[in-house]
């Protein structure tokens, strides 16, 4: 169900990986993106899925609407009705590496809009989006509607580490780094 033009090498990296608990991947380079996420950088950009999931998941949030994604540095904005406690925001920063450490694949799928999983959040689709939409799943982890270009493996991301947040009428902006560790 792929379409990567480069199929080769991730299916060489996946049958390793599932082989042996050590991951060889290397994040794949050169495959066409859209005109939208030029800038993202493939690890930097999953790790903001498994974010969101987090945010999902721990706040009952929607994911993040306005996330500024970078190679260096990245930033989110989710709609909290307060401010996350220290202990909270470490419990992000640990389930997201946790989830990170567990080495799950990142498949593309395609569906037609009849066959959409539940799970998935279309509320940030634009209203012209096509009738087939490409879906993203990290592991059992995460599932979601997007265009965008991620590492096949999470053992590509490096750590993730918040290096800043605040909260001010009802949004919580956390800025966040890929650390090696
Ligand atoms: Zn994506």
């Amino acid at each position: 169900m792929e379409q990567e033009p480069i199929l080769n090498e991730h299916n060489l990296a996946e049958s390793e990986s599932k082989a042996n608990p050590i991951c060889f991947a290397e994040p794949k380079q050169g495959h066409e993106l859209n005109a939208h996420n030029k800038q993202e950088y493939p690890p930097m950009h999953t790790a903001e899925h498994i974010l969101n999931q987090t945010m999902v998941r721990m706040f009952g949030c929607p994911r993040s609407r306005n996330a500024h994604i970078e190679k260096k540095k990245s930033k989110c904005d989710y709609l909290l009705p307060e401010a996350p406690t220290e202990e909270q925001v470490q419990a992000i920063e640990d389930k997201v590496n946790e989830v990170i450490d567990r080495h799950l694949d990142v498949k593309v799928e395609y569906v037609d809009r009849d066959h959409i999983p539940p799970e998935v959040d279309l509320s940030k689709l634009p209203t012209d989006a096509s009738e087939t939409l490409r879906l993203v799943r990290i592991g059992d982890y995460d599932i979601c509607a997007c265009a965008g270009d991620h590492v096949a493996n999470t053992c590509e991301i490096p750590h993730f580490k918040i290096i800043s947040h605040d909260w001010n009428e009802g949004t919580w902006r956390v800025r966040f780094r890929l650390v090696e560790s």
